[in-house]
């Protein structure tokens, strides 16, 4: 897995209260369910559709 072009394809936040709203805004218009995680390899928060495995078993 390519952690470097995965990191630039999500967005990536500095702050945890802003990352949890765009995820429930996101989440809002789609329909569907975002998540928040923090990334490993970047140490910011992603908003992404689905947590990584690897990343929601360590959670
Ligand atoms: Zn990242």
């Amino acid at each position: 897995m390519d952690i470097d072009r995965g990191c630039r394809s999500k967005l990536a936040f500095f702050l945890k209260a802003e990352a949890k709203r765009v995820a429930q805004g996101m989440s809002r218009r789609t329909g569907e369910p975002f998540h928040l995680y923090r990334c490993p390899a970047c140490r910011h928060d992603h908003v992404g559709h689905v947590v990584p495995e690897p990343i929601r078993l360590a959670a």
